[in-house]
C-alpha cells in the first residue's frame, strides 16, 4: 500500500474560541506547517487571516505566508483560491495563484478546483434552524476549465475537491478529457450537522464517495471532515489506502487525543502519524508525496 499522505488542514475561516491554537498570522501560520511536518504531514493547506482572524485574500500576503513555509520546511503547499469570500467575477479567482506561481519563493504546489457548485447555507442544529439561506458556492463548468488549463501552464497541481457525486462524475469528466492529468488528487469532503452540504462524516458518508472512485484510475484520494471529528474514521481510511486531512480548521479536536486537551494542529498530525505506523501504513515525507502525486 501507498506510504500515507497527511494533510494539515490548520485554519480554514475558524475562530479562536473553541481551540486558541488556530493560526492566523504568516508567522503562525509558517511556524504551525514546520511544526506539522515535524510531525507527519507532507502537506499544509491554509487560509490567509488579517489581524483579527477575518478572511484576508491580498496576494502579498499569501507570497509572504509561503515564503515564510518554505524557509522553515519542505512540506507541500496548499493555499486556498479564496472560494466564495472572494469577490467578483469568479474566474478571477485563479488570477493571485498564477501571479504567485511566476517566483518559485511563492510558487504553491497544489490549487484546489471545487468541482461543482452547492448549497453551503449554515444550520443550527441545536435551534434547527438555518443561519443563511442564500449561499450558494458556484463553480461553473466553465470557470472550472479556465482554472484546470490556466494551472497547466503552470507547476501547480489541481486538487480537486468533491463534495459529493456529482462532483465526482465532473471530476472523472474532467480527467476522461485531458482537462485534469493523472496521477489525480482529490479529497473527498464530509461535512458536520451544522453544514449539510456534503456527504456525513461516517462510515456510509465514506463509502458512498470511494465507491465512485475508480480503481483503474490513476487517482489518490484524502478524507476530511469539515465541522466533525474525522478520528473515528481514521482506522478505515488508513486501510483503505485513502489519505488524510486533518486540523484544526475543521474541527476543534478538545479532549480527543491521547494525553492533550487542547491539541495543536501538530498535536493531531502526531495522532495521525502514530496510528498510521501502528497499523503498518509508514507516512509519506513531501518529498515522497510529491513523487506520488506526479509532482516531480
Ligand atoms: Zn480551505
Amino acid at each position: 500500500m501507498n506510504k500515507l499522505i497527511i494533510e494539515a488542514r490548520i485554519n480554514e475561516y475558524a475562530g479562536r474560541e473553541h481551540n486558541p491554537h488556530v493560526p492566523w498570522s504568516p508567522e503562525e501560520i509558517a511556524e504551525t506547517a514546520t511544526h506539522c511536518r515535524e510531525a507527519g504531514a507532507s502537506v499544509v493547506h491554509f487560509h490567509a487571516r488579517a489581524d483579527d482572524g477575518s478572511p484576508a485574500h491580498d496576494v502579498a500576503l499569501y507570497a509572504d505566508i509561503i515564503q515564510r513555509i518554505k524557509a522553515l520546511s519542505d512540506i507541500l503547499i496548499h493555499p486556498t483560491l479564496g472560494a466564495f469570500t472572494h469577490d467578483g467575477d469568479t474566474a478571477a479567482r485563479i488570477q493571485p495563484i498564477l501571479e504567485l506561481a511566476v517566483d518559485p519563493q511563492t510558487c504553491p504546489h497544489f490549487a484546489p478546483l471545487d468541482m461543482g457548485s452547492v448549497n453551503i447555507d449554515a444550520y443550527d442544529s441545536a435551534t434547527k434552524t438555518f443561519r443563511s439561506d442564500e449561499a450558494v458556492y458556484i463553480n461553473t463548468t466553465k470557470t472550472l476549465l479556465h482554472f484546470a488549463e490556466q494551472l497547466s501552464t503552470t507547476t501547480v497541481r489541481p486538487y480537486a475537491s468533491l463534495w459529493n457525486v456529482g462532483f465526482t462524475r465532473q471530476f472523472l469528466a474532467f480527467i476522461e478529457s485531458g482537462a485534469i492529468a493523472e496521477p489525480a488528487y482529490a479529497s473527498l469532503i464530509m461535512t458536520g450537522d451544522d453544514l449539510p452540504a456534503a456527504h456525513p462524516g461516517t462510515d456510509q458518508g465514506l463509502d458512498a464517495h470511494t465507491a465512485f472512485i475508480p480503481k483503474e484510475r490513476n487517482i489518490h484520494w484524502t478524507a476530511m471532515n469539515h465541522g466533525g471529528d474525522l478520528l473515528p474514521l481514521l482506522p478505515k481510511i488508513i486501510s483503505e489506502g485513502g489519505h488524510i486531512s486533518i486540523g484544526l480548521g475543521d474541527w476543534a479536536y478538545i479532549d480527543t487525543i491521547p494525553y492533550v486537551s487542547t491539541p495543536t494542529n501538530a498535536d493531531i498530525v502526531n495522532h495521525t502519524a502514530t496510528l498510521a505506523r501502528s497499523m503498518g501504513r509508514e507516512v509519506a515525507t513531501p518529498s515522497e508525496a510529491a513523487t506520488l502525486l506526479g509532482l516531480d
